[in-house]
Order: C-alpha cells, then structure tokens, then sequence
C-alpha cells in the first residue's frame, strides 16, 4: 500500500491525500446508521486527468476505488464497503465550467453542491427544474445523477437523470469520454439522444458502479420568478392520495407531497394529512391560474384550505434544511419507495401494521418514526422512516435491525428504491430476475474488468 501511496501522491500533491487513522475514520460512514469501514487511503483529485491516473494505478494494482461525493446517502455508500482501498473524494471538482444559453444547458463539475449550482445560475436567471435532493447545501450533482435522486421540483421537472442532457466519465480502466452529444468530433452540448444507444443512461442511477462522473450538463429553464403555495388539510388518506394523483398528472406543480402527522412528530397544519406544493412560473396571470387549476382539483376531493407558511417553510424557505434538521431524533434509518401514486394508500396501511407489530419494541428502544410521500413524475415516492436511536449500543442494533426488516418487506411488494448501497442494493440484488442480473453483471465485467469501482455493491 506504501508504494501505491507514493505514486498517487505523485498525480495529486501531498495535501491531498490522506492515511492517518483519524482521516479514515471521518471518511469511513455516510449519513445513515451503519457502523463505518475505513479504506487505506483518501485521496481529493482536482481534474479528471488526475482521476484517469488514479483509476490506472488502482487498476494495475487491483485496489478498490469508492467514489465519494458529500456521503449524505442514507443506505451506506460513498464509504469504503469493504476494508481497504481508496476513497476517492470528488468536491474539489465544483465549478461550473459553462453555461450555454443558446443549447439552454450548464456543464458543472460533478462535485458541485446543489446549493452552489442554483446560487450561480440564478446571477444568469436559468434554473435546472430539479434542483436536488433533501440535503442539497452539501450533496453533489454528481451523487445525486449517481442515484437518480429525487425531491425539490421532481413533480414537474423528474429525477436528477431526467434533466441530464451528457455526462463526462472516467472509465474504471482510466479512459475518458462524452455521452450525449458530446460525443461527437464536432459537438454542441444540446442533446442527449442520436448518437446510437443512450450511453448516458448507463450511468445513471449506477451508484458509481460504473464510472467516475467527471463533468454534467444538465438542462435550463428561465429561472420562475413567480412563486405560489398550496396547502389543503385532509384527514382521509385515501382521499389526499386520489387528490395528489389527479394534481400530479397534469405536471403544473413542481413539488407535491404529504405527511402523516400522526407518525413521529407533527409537521404542522391543522389536519392529518396536510397536501402541499409549490408552483413556479413566469407572470401573476400563469401563477394565479394555475392555483385556480389545482384548487378545482382540491375541492373536488374536499380537502381543507391551509395556510402558505407551512408550504413555504418545507418547499422553500428550509427546502435544504428541513430533513437535516429532523436528524437529531436519530440516525434515519430510511428507505425511499418508488411507487405508482394510487398504491401509496397500500404501502401507508402496511406501515402502519409494520409500527403496530413492533409498537411495544420500539417503545422499549426509544425508537421514533417518521412519514413523508412527494411526487416524482408519475411515481410517488414514499419515505418511512425508523429513527434509529445512537444513546444506546441495544437501542441502536434494534433500529438498524428494524429497519432492515422494513426495507425488506418494501422491495418484496413492488417498491423501487433507487438508493442502492449496502443496505438495500444487496436486497434488490436478491430480487432481480436471473435475466436481468445476468446481463448487468455483463456489462460491468466488460466495463470494469478488475472490478474495481465500488465492488461488493448490488453483489456484484
Ligand atoms: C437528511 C437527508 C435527506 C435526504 N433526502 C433525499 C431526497 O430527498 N432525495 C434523494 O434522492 N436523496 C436524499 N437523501 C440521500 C442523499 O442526500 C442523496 O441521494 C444525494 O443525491 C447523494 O449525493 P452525495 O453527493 O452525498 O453522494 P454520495 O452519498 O457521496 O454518493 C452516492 C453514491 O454515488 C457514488 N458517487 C458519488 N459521486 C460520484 C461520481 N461523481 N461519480 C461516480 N459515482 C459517484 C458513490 O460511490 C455512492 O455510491 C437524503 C439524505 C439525507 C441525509
């Protein structure tokens, strides 16, 4: 490991790279309740040049390699997943290195945070429609494309991979290239398709199984200067549910969700299940007739009219606090199902049948829990949460534990959990059909023939 050490200290200078035992450590967790596994070696590239020699090395010499961005995944990964190797940490790269009005996209480096990326762009008033995950102050775009994140303007706007028009990637054998057009000799940075089969997609949602995102260019829109929030209070579930589907079909709003307020701490609002969204658009007239749009909806259903500041609190003014905030109950010990809007009501009753099992248990182990749904698309997404105590060695191990239970029992009945670390990629791994698991273990042993990048995840 000495000589390795020397020769990557070679590619990125001495300050960037560490081995001393309490680095290590600090790089050894993500956000969520596993226990950290420290690698050999972390090391902070500055260029994808850096990062094609680091790959090379690790190549040559069979190391592993975890990417990192900001490690605020929630179902371990962007850590080592097993001992050793190299943690490669990717938030020097975080500058935009182009904004193209006429192609309407922005190449950034991978490493950029959500926060910075919105805060540049708006100084040129465009926007990227979704605008990142709950922890967006410090995670990545290059994390976020990497799980097909979901969250702040997914209503209207989809998923981390559904505003990406190319990608600039470090292969695991050192080699970099273009997706999207970019591929081309001669390019523009426009499209993401024509260029035979969407190499793109490959990476997208890859987990950093299949190589390093080095560059992304996502597309613009004007930035929406003119804001609205919707809040209607509903008791009945199943009503608040058939409200969200119908809203949602129609693309208007940029964010809807729901809570349960009756599960872990209220959110607020004078009912059960507060419904709201935030509407972005270009004049009054548009901002006000689309309020009049879903306001028909709303009645429709009868659910209750709220007030603008709780809306405005969780959609805009805390949007990147508000989830980091509720981490002093607990570690999270979350999962985030992906799931056509209408089973949203199925999935809420198993929940709550799941807390009602383990109601004396959790008690006794200081466990709190958590509701929250929002639209993605055509998909609701829908994140129980088990707050899983750190007071406590017993407290601790029966959280993660019951968690797990529950991730389990989620993915068996149909939800898709685009986060795939340790915990629930080895679950959806089981639940692949043969086929399918197969045909990517296939393409990652072409792609990454020493396998190298994040070994062990999805079990391959
Ligand atoms: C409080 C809280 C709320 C959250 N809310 C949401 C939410 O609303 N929606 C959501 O989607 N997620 C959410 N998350 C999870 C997490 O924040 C997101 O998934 C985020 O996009 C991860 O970005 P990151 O920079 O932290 O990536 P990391 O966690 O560092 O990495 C994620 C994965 O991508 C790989 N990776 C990272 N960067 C690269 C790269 N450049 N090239 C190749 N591979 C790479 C890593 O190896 C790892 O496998 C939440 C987390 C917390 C703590």
């Amino acid at each position: 490991m000495e000589d390795i050490k020397q020769s990557l200290k070679k590619i990125v200078g001495s300050d960037y790279i560490a081995t001393d035992k309490e680095t290590l450590y600090a790089y050894s967790r993500d956000a969520s309740p596993e226990p950290g596994i420290m690698g050999d070696i972390i090391i902070r590239p500055g260029s994808s040049k850096e990062i094609s020699e680091i790959l090379k090395i690790a190549n040559e010499t069979k190391t592993p390699v975890w990417p990192r961005g900001a490690a605020t995944s929630l179902v371990f990964m962007g850590a080592p997943l097993k001992e050793g190797g190299i943690v490669l940490d990717l938030t020097r790269l975080n500058n935009i290195i182009e904004i193209d009005e006429d192609a309407m996209s922005v190449t950034a480096e991978s490493g950029i945070t959500w926060g910075k990326l919105e805060a540049l762009l708006k100084k040129r008033n465009w926007f990227t429609g979704f605008i990142g995950p709950g922890p967006g102050y410090t995670s990545t775009i290059g994390g976020a494309v990497s799980v097909a994140s979901v969250m702040y303007g997914s209503a209207k706007y989809g998923t981390a991979c559904d505003i990406l028009l190319g990608l600039e990637v470090v292969l695991p054998t050192g080699e970099i290239i273009n997706t999207g057009s970019s591929a081309m000799k001669k390019s523009f940075k426009h499209t993401r398709y024509g260029i035979g089969p969407d190499s793109s997609g490959l990476f997208c949602g890859d987990n950093g199984i299949m190589g390093i995102k080095t560059k992304i260019t996502f597309k613009l829109y004007p930035y929406p200067e003119y804001i609205r929030y919707i809040h209607y209070g509903y008791e009945n579930f199943n009503q608040v549910i058939n409200c969200l589907h119908e809203m949602a079909s129609y693309r208007i709003a940029s964010d809807l969700a729901v809570v349960d307020n009756k599960i872990g701490v209220s959110w607020g609002g004078s009912k059960r299940f507060p419904l709201h969204g935030l509407i972005k658009t270009y004049s009054e007239k548009m901002a006000d007739a689309q309020v009049e749009f879903l306001e028909k909806i709303n009645n429709k259903y009868g659910g209750e009219k709220g007030k603008e500041y709780f809306p405005k609190m969780v959609l805009e003014d805390k949007r990147y606090e508000m989830f980091p905030m509720s981490g002093r109950l607990g570690n999270f010990g979350a999962s985030c199902n992906k799931i056509p809007i209408k089973r949203a009501t199925e999935f809420h009753n198993m929940f709550l049948e799941f807390m009602e099992e383990y109601k004396r248990e959790a008690r006794k182990h200081h466990i709190l829990w958590e509701f929250y749904a929002f639209i993605s698309g055509n998909n609701i997404d829908i994140l129980p949460t088990i707050m899983v105590p750190t007071d406590k060695k017993e407290n601790y191990d029966f959280g993660r534990k019951l968690w797990k239970k529950l991730v389990q029992k989620e993915i068996k009945s149909g939800a898709i959990h685009y986060w795939l670390g340790k915990v629930i990629g080895d679950v959806v791994s089981d639940n692949y059909k043969r086929e399918y698991f197969q045909f990517i273990r296939n393409i990652k042993q072409s792609i990454d023939p020493n396998n190298i990048l994040n070994p062990t995840l999805l079990k391959l």
